[in-house]
């Protein structure tokens, strides 16, 4: 995929317009096209002379592969105003897919596709980092650098954001997109239920693990108390249950006050991102491990909606961007982080000075197996043969680099499983409300509202350390699976399907018998609407409306909990908690917010909501 810096994109858009002098009739225009996994839908809206957006809707494409098509190929036709452009690497399918629906767009517009075909794609003229001083250096395009980079941009510093990748987003761009917030208007009709109301009173019940813990639980209480005094039977929230379930989730090992900034803030998070180009659905739901209905979506379900916006937005601001440009290590000058050395797009080893600081945003260390084994704490095997869902450039390198420059560590040993990581390479949905999990025996083993901690140990228990998830066909089209898509997962093999349980059962090779006797059980909890014989909390509708549907899954390396650590504006600490002045680090690059285990949902504004802070500290030294 070609590169391409701010300053040279509107140029470059002119030059290309007067190269193809295309005449459209002006609107916008919607064709599907095959991708790997089905039809892939894109809707694009022209002027008279130019494409001006592309956008990409429905499609059963692989999640976690898509995303770089997704993001790189609409923006690059808009950009050269081609058809001729790169497939992103690893994604040809995906790719091909929006070119081709796009090419049928065309024709509907009335251009003439054939020749935006032959539009070469000049690579303009690479702007190579070179050694240079900045206010603020961020490093690592993701969602935690993105939102650095915007923030300190819009508090007036002058900004590098460098990617040592070839394309921005990190696991921010592959990640479903979840943030959960505590959001009155957009929870305002969902309903209470008594086994709701069960699980506050248990975690109220908890003793008092520190000061910090206490207090905290004396003001949920309190709001507890008032919300049972209004005779409300819609649901409880508040930024403190919110923060008081996260400490829960990860067994208290979570630094409360970094806990309680972060819940504090991510309501307000999210409107900055509304008001930065983000666009959320109205829909707050439960996403799995997430434990409570405060998961906002983006209208793709994806991060590379949150990515998009917020490149376009930096690079509005002129943030100057560098793909393939890794920070190699921080440089100290008596004691404060002034820089860091970096290789760039031509391998050349520069300096980057950082009068204002430096916003380490590079991400977990999924990817580095070899980090992994060393400090994992949690799991009996978590070496090559487990899978990761993320980045390649999840390799823990701000950590290292961090380590260099004198930070502390916390957490380093608690590594999040996906216990959710496709076998078959697809599924319906990620979200807990109406999804029933069984085994090779065609039993359920855990309940699905459960911690992924204790989502993924049971399915490693499972007979080859397999499960699946059942939802019927009202699920199905809730998360805006078409006929069409369905049908095509089910002939690739992604997906198993029958008009009745016994049917389903007999696609996934489980014993029927027990399969429909476990999805009785299962609607008659829904229907009881109480916690049940797993304890399982959240329901939602019963499965009872065919065709049903199953996919296989397996847990993965997802998430690492651990990193630098770091104090409520984001500074880096050191061994003896003091301050390392210059030196700011915001998203999963750090610690100690989410203990044991990550409550799902929570890590996508756990980066944007630190590296908001962060952008505006920095700028502000
Ligand atoms: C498949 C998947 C789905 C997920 N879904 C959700 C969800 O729905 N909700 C939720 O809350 N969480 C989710 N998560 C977790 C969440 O996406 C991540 O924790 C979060 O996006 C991390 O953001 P970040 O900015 O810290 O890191 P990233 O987004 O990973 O960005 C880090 C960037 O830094 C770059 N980088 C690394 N080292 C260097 C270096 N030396 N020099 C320059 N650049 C460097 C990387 O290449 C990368 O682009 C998901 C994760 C995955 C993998």
């Amino acid at each position: 995929m070609k590169k391409f810096a701010a300053a040279a994109l509107a140029a470059l858009l002119s030059v290309c317009l007067f190269a193809t002098a295309l005449a459209y009739t002006p609107g916008t225009y919607t064709a599907s096209a095959q991708g790997n996994n089905g039809p892939v839908t894109v809707t694009v809206t022209f002027d008279e002379n130019a494409i001006t957006d592309v956008k990409v809707g429905q499609n059963a494409e692989t999640v976690g592969i898509r995303e770089t098509a997704f993001e790189q190929v609409p923006m690059a036709i808009v950009t050269y105003q081609s058809l001729g452009v790169d497939v992103a690497s690893g994604a040809t399918n995906s790719s091909n897919a929006i070119i081709n629906a796009v090419a049928d767009c065309v024709a509907q517009a009335g251009g003439d596709a054939e020749a935006l075909f032959a539009v070469e794609v000049v690579a303009e003229e690479e702007v190579v980092l070179t050694d240079c001083e900045t206010d603020v250096l961020v490093i690592g395009a993701g969602g935690a650098g993105f939102s650095a980079a915007v923030s300190a941009a819009q508090n007036g510093a002058k900004v590098i954001l460098v990617e040592k990748l070839a394309a921005v987003g990190g696991n921010t761009l592959r990640c479903g997109g979840a943030f959960n917030t505590y959001n009155p208007e957009g929870q305002k009709d969902i309903p209470m239920t008594a086994a709701l109301k069960e699980a506050v009173e248990e975690v109220l019940a908890k003793e008092n693990t520190s000061d910090a813990h206490a207090e905290l639980k004396a003001e949920v209480q309190a709001q507890w108390d008032a919300y049972l005094a209004s005779g409300s039977d819609k649901l409880f929230d508040s930024p403190e249950w919110h923060a008081l379930q996260t400490l829960d989730a990860g067994d208290y090992i979570g630094d409360v006050k970094m806990v309680r900034a972060l819940t504090a803030d991510a309501l307000n998070t999210l409107h900055w991102l509304t008001d930065n180009g983000v666009v959320w659905t109205d829909e707050v739901s439960t996403v799995v491990g997430a434990l409570w209905n405060r998961s906002h979506q983006t209208p793709n379900v994806s991060g590379a909606d949150i990515i998009t916006a917020l490149q376009a937005n930096a690079l509005a601001q002129g943030v100057e961007l560098h793909l393939e440009t890794k920070a190699e290590e921080l440089i100290m000058e008596e004691g404060r982080v002034t820089g860091a050395i970096l290789t760039n797009a031509k391998g050349e080893k520069v300096t980057v000075k950082a009068s204002k600081g430096v916003i380490m945003a590079t991400g977990g260390f999924s990817a580095n197996v070899e980090m992994r084994v060393k400090y994992n704490g949690q799991w009996s095997d978590i070496g090559e043969t487990m899978k990761t869902n993320n980045s390649e450039g999840a390799t823990g390198d701000g950590i290292t680099m961090g380590l260099a420059a004198g930070a502390n560590l916390v957490g380093m040993e608690w590594i999040q499983l996906m216990p959710l990581n496709p076998v078959s390479g697809g599924g319906i949905s990620g979200y807990v409300n109406s999804s029933l999990y069984f085994n090779k025996e065609g039993e359920r083993f855990v309940a699905e509202d459960e911690r992924r901690d204790v989502l993924a140990a049971g399915a490693l228990a499972q007979t080859d350390k397999l499960f699946f998830i059942l939802c019927d066909a009202e699920e199905a089209a809730l998360r805006g699976r078409t006929e069409q898509v369905l049908g095509y997962m089910v002939s690739a093999g992604m997906m198993y399907t029958g008009n009745t349980i016994a049917e389903l059962a007999q696609s996934c090779g489980v014993p029927a018998e027990a399969l429909e006797a476990t999805v009785a059980k299962f609607n008659e909890a829904v229907a009881a609407d109480t916690k049940d014989e797993f304890g399982r909390t959240t329901w939602e509708s019963a499965i009872d409306v065919g065709p049903f549907y199953a996919s296989s899954f397996s847990p993965c390396v997802h998430h690492t909990m651990g990193g630098l650590q770091i104090n409520e504006k984001t500074e880096v600490l050191d061994v003896n908690g003091n301050v390392i002045p210059g030196f700011y680090a915001a998203g999963e690059v750090t610690g100690g917010i989410h203990g044991t285990n990550r409550v799902g949902g929570n890590a996508v504004p756990d980066a944007l909501c630190f590296g908001k802070i962060a952008g505006a500290n920095a700028a502000a030294n």
